[in-house]
């Protein structure tokens, strides 16, 4: 079967206003288990902890100080599983949680590990909900964009469970020549051979909603990509029917391979 892992970032799981935007869960939920019907190997790699984290607790902005920050992740990652538990039910889907931190994947028999259950996970039919292990990787965290990014697990977790694609879910149709909440006249680079330093330039460090380098991550995450020789897709999050239009090789965003 064809494996695929999908990761999706904080801004397609949360509002704008801080409320869960339950369609895009909804319509996720929903073509990953139609996909998972039809013979798919799925995996989701999810951020969105904190970010759920401070929607149960009412608060609207992310705490100064780390150990509230870890209390947050730890809260919300409860209720983010709760979330995807009922929505892909709704789809005659089962899911499982899988929590990684760097150091599981580090050590070979930790990695190992963690791809035996992933095996056996898949081979059961389920899909997989992937994060990082938010409340206890403090120094990771601490790197993030303000709601946590994933963009590098995504990476890894294509590689050490051999999938074929990963297809990166952003709040941007692609990779643009510039950062096109700059510059009006940006435009979508349809696919990507190599990560140069000048695209690497055109990903501008500062350029990201939330001021840490989005496009960074995702050119990082592409190099693993290109490194275990699989495949990526960037698109967006706000149009998750696109990903059968992805599978079915009819272009979208940006092609990484
Ligand atoms: P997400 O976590 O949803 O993927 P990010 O904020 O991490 O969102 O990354 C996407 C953002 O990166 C875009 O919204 C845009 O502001 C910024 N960006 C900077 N340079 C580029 C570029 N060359 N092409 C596309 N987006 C860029």
């Amino acid at each position: 079967a064809k494996r695929i892992v999908i990761k999706i970032g904080t801004s397609s799981l949360i509002l704008a206003n801080g409320k869960i935007n339950l369609k895009n869960i909804d319509e996720l939920a929903f073509m990953l288990s139609s996909l998972q019907h039809e013979g798919y190997e799925i995996i989701l790699v999810t951020s969105g902890a904190i970010g759920v984290g401070l929607n149960v607790l009412g608060l609207d902005k992310r705490p100064a100080e780390m150990a509230q920050q870890q209390a947050l992740a730890a809260i919300g990652q409860v209720e983010l599983m709760s979330l995807y538990k009922h929505t892909f039910a709704r789809y005659q889907q089962k899911i499982s949680q899988l929590l990684l931190t760097n150091d599981v994947i580090e050590f070979p028999e930790s990695r190992k590990n963690a791809s035996d259950a992933l095996n056996a996970t898949l081979s059961l039919g389920i899909i997989p909900i992937i994060n990082e292990n938010d409340a206890v990787s403090v120094d990771e965290m601490d790197h993030k964009t303000k709601f946590g990014d994933n963009d590098r697990l995504g990476a890894i977790v294509t590689t050490l469970s051999d999938a074929d694609l990963l297809i990166m879910l952003s709040d941007i149709d692609g990779l643009y020549d510039k950062n096109p909440t700059i510059f009006d006249d940006a435009s979508l680079i349809e696919t990507v051979s190599e990560i140069t330093d000048h695209l690497m330039k055109a990903a501008g460090g500062a350029g990201s909603r939330f001021g840490t380098g989005g496009m960074t991550s995702k050119l990082e995450a592409a190099k693993l990509i290109f490194g275990a020789n699989k495949q990526m897709v960037l698109t967006n999050g706000a149009r998750i029917w696109e990903i059968r239009d992805i599978l079915e090789a009819k272009k979208k965003g940006t092609y990484f391979g």
